[in-house]
């Protein structure tokens, strides 16, 4: 059997990571498909847990040696998914689910036909700028770059299998898992 792939985007402030991690919690089957990232390190992540964590030369090196199942340009950092990481899983039958940006979600449904992508979506634009200026981590600069990104991210919900609105976290994350579940077992 080979592993399935499920996929959550969204736009930064709209509550993917929870989620993922509530996923990742209720199913005991599905990992965390680590990706590599040129942006520093925060207080509480672990290299190869959170992130393979990539000096930008080495990343570049590894995009040129076709390392990759997709990448991007993301605030200034680059990220990708290895494509190692994947086909390892894969191969042994794991599933994976993957916390990627929109475009490196519609990159991986290119490759990957059979992969779930789930859209969350916040409840509307003034409840995602809120959400985000309410974080402690962004200073100014990060804010206004986030948020120049949203009107891009929110145009490729229509692209995706499935969206779920982030109104309530519990009542989200409750959405999500059913569909997770329904796509686990499909033979
Ligand atoms: P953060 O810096 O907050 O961890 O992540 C910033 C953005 O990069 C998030 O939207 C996250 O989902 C996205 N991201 C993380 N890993 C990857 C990846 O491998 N590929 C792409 N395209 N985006 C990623």
């Amino acid at each position: 059997m080979t592993g399935k792939i499920v996929v959550i985007s969204a736009p930064s402030g709209a509550g993917k990571t929870s989620i993922a991690r509530e996923i990742l919690r209720r199913n005991p089957t599905l990992r965390f498909s680590v990706s590599a990232t040129t942006r520093p390190m925060r207080i509480g992540e672990r290299e190869g847990k959170d992130y393979f964590f990539l000096a930008p030369d080495e990343f570049r090196k590894r995009v040129a040696a076709g390392e990759f199942v997709e990448w991007e340009e993301i605030y200034g950092n680059y990220y990708g998914t290895l494509q190692a990481e994947v086909d390892a899983a894969l191969v042994q039958g794991r599933h994976l689910l993957f916390d990627v940006d929109v475009k490196g979600a519609l990159s991986i449904k290119c490759k990957y036909q059979q992969a779930l992508l789930i859209f969350i979506s916040p409840p509307s634009a003034a409840v995602l700028e809120e959400r985000l200026r309410a974080r402690l981590t962004e200073d100014a600069t990060m804010l206004a770059r986030r948020l120049e990104r949203v009107p891009m991210e929110l145009a490729q919900a229509p692209q995706f299998d499935r969206c779920v609105v982030n109104d309530v976290l519990e009542r989200a994350v409750t959405e999500v898992q059913e569909i997770v579940e329904q796509h686990l077992q499909k033979s």
